[in-house]
C-alpha cells in the first residue's frame, strides 16, 4: 500500500503577514518572536510492508545497491531489519527540489518508537524516537453500588478510554488501594471513589498509558486517600496517604488478584471434610480456577519449592523480620523460581492448583510470624516507607495542588445517592 502527501509550505508565514496587516505594522508587546523560516517542502510516501515484504525491497526502488547497504548498516544499529512484521509503516521523505533526492526514511516499529534515518555528510543516521505524546488528565468520580469495576465501566466521565483503558485503570485503582480495602470482599453499597488520571494520548487519538495522580475512596464512611510521589525522581513514584505515610505495606492482603472467593479462614478448630475429623486451620484458603497465577505477598527469598506432603507443591518465602509465606496446593511453579530466588511483592511464584490434600483448586496461604501461624485477614501488618524526611518540603509542596486535582472531580455528597439508571454518574 502506497499513499503521498505533499506537505504545504508553513501556514504560519501567512498568518504572521496577515497580523501585520492587522495590526497596522506595530509589533505587539509579547517579546521578541523568533523569526519563521519556511523548511524546505517534502513529499512524503508511505508504504505498509506486505507479507514477505522486507525493508530492502521498498528501498530497492529508492536507493543504489550501494547507498542500500549503507542504509542498512545504520538501521541496525537501532533494530534488526529481520524484526520488521507485515504491516509496518515505511515512510520515505523526497525532496521536491530538483534533483529529487530521498532525504530521510521513518520506519515505525509500533505505536510508540519509530526508528528515523537521515541523510548526513556521512552517510546515513539512525535514531530511535519515541512517539511524542499529549498529557490529559481525567477526572472521575462516582458511587458505588455493587463493585469498583462496575462502577469505573459505567462512569461517563471516563467513556473516551477504551474498554482495555478502563480495565488498565481499575487495575490501578486496585493495586493503590489494596492495602486499605478488600475490593471482593469489603466494598459496600454507597462506597464513593474520586480520582485525577493522567493520560498519554498518541497524535492518532490512541492512548498509551495513565497514572493515578490522586485518589480518594470513602469505605463504610471512612475516607482513604492516595496521592502519587516520587521521591527519587527516577519515575517510579509510589502512594502516600495525607500524611505522608505509604498506602503500601509489606503484604499484600490477598496472594491472588480480583477473581477469588475466601473458601476457607483462619481458625484453630474446624472440621476437616477429607479427614473427618476437627482440625485447625493455620492458613486462609483462595477459591479459584486452577492456573490463576499466585503471587508473592511481600518482597523476600524463596526457602522451599517442591513437593511438600499434604501441602502439595508449595512454595515457601521468608520475609524481613521473621515472616514467612506459604502457598499451597499449586498446579506448578513460575519459571525462574527456585530455592534461593529472590522475589518482588507481586511477582508470579506459581499458579493454583490441587496437589496434595485438595478437594478441588485452591490456594491454601499462610502467614507466619517467628514461625507462629497468624491469620493474614486480620493481622496489622508493617507499613512501607513513609516520604523521606529530607523530600519532605518537596512533598509539602506537592501536597496542596495534588489534593486540588482531587477536587476538579465532582465531588461526593455525603449521603449514599442510589440511581436507577446505573452504577454511578460520576456527576453527582
Ligand atoms: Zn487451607
Amino acid at each position: 500500500m502506497k499513499t503521498i502527501v505533499t506537505r504545504a509550505l508553513p501556514a504560519v508565514l501567512l498568518l504572521a503577514v496577515l497580523w501585520a496587516w492587522r495590526t497596522g505594522g506595530e509589533v505587539p508587546n509579547v517579546g521578541l518572536v523568533s523569526p519563521v523560516y519556511a523548511a524546505p517542502a517534502e513529499t512524503l510516501e508511505t508504504y505498509t510492508l506486505a507479507p514477505g515484504q522486507t525493508l530492502g525491497g521498498v528501498l530497492s526502488r529508492a536507493l543504489s545497491a550501494n547507498d542500500q547497504r549503507d542504509f542498512l548498516l545504520a538501521f541496525q544499529e537501532q533494530e534488526s531489519p529481520r524484526r520488521l512484521r507485515e504491516g509496518t509503516e515505511v515512510t520515505l521523505r523526497w525532496s521536491t527540489s530538483e534533483p529529487r533526492a530521498l532525504r530521510g526514511v521513518d520506519v515505525a516499529l509500533d505505536a510508540d518508537e519509530t526508528v528515523r534515518l537521515r541523510r548526513g555528510g556521512a552517510g546515513w543516521q539512525a535514531t530511535r524516537v519515541r512517539t511524542p505524546v499529549r498529557v490529559d488528565t481525567v477526572f472521575a468520580s462516582g458511587r458505588i453500588a455493587s463493585s469498583l469495576w462496575n462502577a469505573v465501566v459505567a462512569n461517563e466521565a471516563l467513556s473516551e478510554l477504551s474498554p482495555a483503558d478502563r480495565a488498565r485503570l481499575i487495575d490501578a485503582l486496585d493495586k493503590i488501594f489494596q492495602w486499605q480495602i478488600d475490593f471482593v470482599r469489603q466494598i459496600r453499597e454507597g462506597d464513593a471513589y474520586r480520582f485525577a488520571y493522567e493520560l498519554e494520548i498518541r497524535p492518532d487519538g490512541t492512548m498509551r498509558s495513565g497514572r493515578v495522580l490522586a485518589a480518594e475512596l470513602v469505605n463504610a464512611g471512612r475516607s482513604y486517600h492516595a496521592l502519587y510521589f516520587d521521591p527519587n525522581g527516577d519515575g517510579r513514584g509510589t502512594y502516600y496517604d495525607l500524611d505522608g505515610k505509604s498506602v503500601r505495606r509489606a503484604f499484600l492482603k490477598s496472594p491472588i488478584a480480583f477473581r477469588y472467593r475466601i473458601s476457607s479462614r483462619f481458625s484453630n478448630g474446624r472440621f476437616h471434610p477429607i479427614l473427618k475429623r476437627w482440625r485447625a486451620h493455620r492458613g486462609v484458603d483462595f477459591a479459584a480456577n486452577a492456573g490463576t497465577p499466585v503471587m508473592a505477598t511481600g518482597d523476600g527469598v524463596v526457602v522451599r519449592r517442591g513437593r511438600a506432603g499434604n501441602y502439595g507443591n508449595l512454595v515457601e518465602i521468608r520475609h524481613p523480620n521473621g515472616f514467612t509465606t506459604r502457598y499451597a496446593h499449586l498446579s506448578r511453579f513460575a519459571r525462574g523460581v527456585s530455592v534461593g530466588s529472590r522475589v518482588k511483592q507481586g511477582e508470579t511464584i506459581g499458579y493454583v492448583g490441587a496437589t496434595g490434600l485438595a478437594t478441588g483448586p485452591h490456594l491454601h496461604y499462610e502467614l507466619r510470624l517467628r514461625d507462629q501461624a497468624r491469620d493474614p485477614l486480620s493481622i496489622e501488618l508493617p507499613a512501607g516507607d513513609p516520604v523521606p524526611r529530607d523530600r519532605w518540603e518537596e512533598w509539602e509542596a506537592q501536597l496542596m495542588p495534588r489534593l486540588a486535582l482531587l477536587d476538579r472531580a465532582p465531588r461526593l455528597s455525603p449521603e449514599p445517592a442510589r440511581r436507577a439508571d446505573g452504577e454511578a454518574d460520576g456527576l453527582d
